[in-house]
């Protein structure tokens, strides 16, 4: 494993916003690739809700940097008393 890789987030292969983010602005998706998906993704928002409580419960327009909506939807999550299960495999994309 290089250490790239190593630095990676391990949903960038299966992230909506790593994999298809053509439509945001390039000079600013690439910085917050960079920032976040190579870098300290444990700040990420989509990775919290996704591993908090599932990858269904990620909005595609959520940013990394949407920390507050990623809150918003956990507590929304836990106080709806939905079942959740984040272990579950995630599809193709979240
Ligand atoms: S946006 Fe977040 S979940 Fe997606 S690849 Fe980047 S760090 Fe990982």
């Amino acid at each position: 494993m290089t250490p790239e890789q190593l630095c990676t987030c391990p949903l960038a292969d299966r992230c909506a916003f790593y994999q298809r983010n053509k439509n945001f602005r390039p000079d600013i998706s690439q910085q917050l690739k960079q920032e976040y998906c190579r870098g300290d993704f444990g700040r990420c928002a989509r990775l919290r809700v996704h591993d908090r409580v599932g990858n269904e419960w990620v909005p595609l327009q959520m940013l990394p940097y949407h920390r507050e909506w990623a809150e918003d939807i956990l507590t929304d999550v836990t106080n709806s008393g939905i079942p959740v299960c984040p272990q579950a495999p995630a599809p193709d994309a979240f």
